[in-house]
């Protein structure tokens, strides 16, 4: 029997798409997978030849205390990079940084920021001259089905006829996008349903690849207070990009679809180790303290310690820092280390107690246990819940909408460990060398997502996570490749069999479900407005409703 969302997308009599695009995108995806080096960039953003959860070692990147000290001796240091300079003499003013704060900066600090400073004009991220692949650029069957995920919701809901807004977090350089508009164009009802588009984006470079890609290279684009704005090429519909998702009004009329690829995995991490502290250290007795010693040395007591950052001793090198071998040593020697803090910090006092499944650590691990908690996600998280099924501060009277949350991380609710990693040049490095050149992601914490998606609002529940390869094949990705294999043709000729060769390959890719497979890593999570679980949507086991 054909998957549901395949039978949708014929009935509908959704055109072929023109093999030309079809043939690029996946020829860019085949000539990856020649490479050794280039293949496993998607894999390997979540840990294609090495293990996920494993990047790094903590244990041989956490410093002495002394070493910490002696980093702080900043003067005159050479340093990888502008921006390794300017955080390492905040740091040499502030003391050690939290990892949160070290990630921000490097990823999206104005002066250098992996996606937002300008430190190489013309620099790409993506794809074979940049640092990593994605599902929308290895395949464009990846964004149609996100598309047709998106029609068949809006179907199940009721066919609105207005006041659809699509909205994207994260869009790269728009591909997804462009990949979902062009599907849901062919169901011009609901094309028709759509008011407008926001791009949640904090790369003015990118924004710009998005505005070329999705309203043409002539288009201009202007400013307001609320962002930049321009109209798509398809429908004419007015294109809204913010920095922020915050930035977007919030109305209970609207029924907002939102996309969340690889977005999630850039935001920044806090991590904290457990330790054990002997009773002394933690009383403190006062001068009319009267307890006899031994009562106060019995019953050590167990911290949170968040994970810090600051700079290496001058002169280190991968050798003397212990540079993982999982990690390329072609950077310079990384610039920071992580070490653990000597007291609570104020995040390790708060976020660790912020929901059962960190605090059951204490027992369950005990100390040693390490965890990740991404204060961002939850945010983000909490505001598509809101923006779907209303908030105490947002009523919405009827929930509507859904979003669609794709990345990598664990899906059976342990809470990720140990899990930042730093790529370039699509190879594995240390997250802590040339911060602003090396992209850094975490593994997603989705089950902290269905946390504060569900606290955060009570007209919304949680769908998976399920598997990416799963979700693909329920959403008929293999007729959907079938189809385009079709309209190749097959009469003959290296060309075509070549063509062939790379949609097939294209997808084995997305759906391939070995341990290091992106069909397997990647996982799929839905928020839908709350109807206590009796409607599962199409790719999570439900069926297109007509
Ligand atoms: N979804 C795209 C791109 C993934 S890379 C794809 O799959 O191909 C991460 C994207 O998130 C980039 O567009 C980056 O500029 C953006 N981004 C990273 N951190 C961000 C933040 N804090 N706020 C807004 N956008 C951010």
């Amino acid at each position: 029997m054909r998957p549901a969302a395949f039978r949708a997308l014929r009935s509908a009599r959704c055109g072929l798409l023109q093999s030309t695009s079809l043939v690029e995108r996946a020829a860019l995806g085949s000539i990856r997978s020649l490479n050794p080096g280039l293949s496993s960039r998607p894999g390997a953003r979540l840990g294609a030849s090495v293990s996920r959860h494993r990047n790094f070692s903590a244990p041989a990147q956490l410093r002495s205390e002394k070493s910490e000290e002696q980093g702080q001796e900043v003067e005159g240091r050479k340093w990888s990079t502008p921006l390794a300079k300017q955080l390492g003499e905040a740091i040499g003013i502030t003391g050690p940084v939290p990892l949160a704060s070290y990630m921000r900066m490097c990823l999206t600090a104005d002066i250098g920021g992996y996606y937002t400073g300008a430190i190489e004009q013309g620099r790409d991220q993506f794809g074979l001259k940049g640092d990593f692949v994605t599902s929308p650029e290895i395949s464009q069957v990846f964004g149609e089905l996100c598309g047709i995920w998106f029609v068949a919701e809006w179907m199940a809901q009721g066919r609105q006829s207005q006041g659809v807004e699509l909205i994207e977090v994260g869009p790269g350089r728009g591909t997804l996008m462009d990949d979902m508009l062009r599907t849901i164009q062919r169901f011009p009802a609901m094309a028709n349903s759509i008011d407008a588009i926001y791009m949640v984006e904090a790369s003015p470079e990118l924004r710009v690849a998005q505005k070329n890609l999705l309203c043409g290279e002539d288009a201009p684009m202007t400013e307001s207070k609320v962002g930049y704005h321009s109209v798509c090429k398809y429908n004419a519909l007015p294109i809204v990009w913010t920095e922020t998702i915050k930035s977007i009004p919030i109305s209970s009329e609207k029924m907002p679809l939102i996309m969340a690829h690889e977005f999630f995995d850039a935001l920044p991490i806090h991590a904290f180790e457990l330790v054990s502290i002997p009773a002394s250290q933690t009383a403190t007795p006062s001068p009319s303290d009267t307890s006899s010693p031994s009562t106060k040395t019995s019953h050590p007591t167990l911290q949170w310690r968040e994970l810090l950052v600051s700079p290496t001793p001058e002169g280190s090198t991968h050798a003397t820092l212990n540079t993982p071998t999982s990690q390329s040593h072609h950077t310079p020697p990384p610039d920071f280390q992580l070490t653990l803090a000597k007291t609570p910090t104020r995040h390790a006092l708060y976020l660790p107690e912020s929901s059962p499944r960190y605090r059951a650590l204490k027992s369950t691990v005990g100390p040693g246990a390490l965890l990740e908690i991404c204060p961002d996600a939850s945010l983000y998280a909490s505001d598509f819940a809101s923006r779907i099924g209303g908030s105490p501060q947002h009523p919405k009277p009827k929930p509507s909408g859904a979003a669609l949350i794709l990345d990598y991380g664990p899906g059976d609710g342990t809470v990720p460990v140990n899990s930042l990693r730093g790529i370039r040049h699509h190879r594995h490095v240390s997250p802590l060398a040339e911060p602003g050149l090396t992209d850094l992601s975490a593994d997603v914490d989705f089950a902290a997502l269905a946390e504060a998606a569900t606290r955060a609002s009570e007209g919304v529940e949680v769908h998976g996570p399920v598997a990416q390869g799963d979700f693909l094949e329920m959403m008929g990705i293999r007729e959907r490749v079938e189809a385009l294999v079709k309209a190749i043709g097959d009469g003959g000729g290296e060309e075509k069999a070549a063509k062939v060769e790379d949609v097939k390959k294209a997808w084995r890719r997305l759906v391939d479900r070995g341990p290091n497979g992106m069909g397997k890593l990647y996982k799929v999570l839905a928020l839908l407005p709350e109807d206590n679980g009796r409607r599962r949507p199409v790719g999570f086991g439900g069926d297109v409703a007509a």
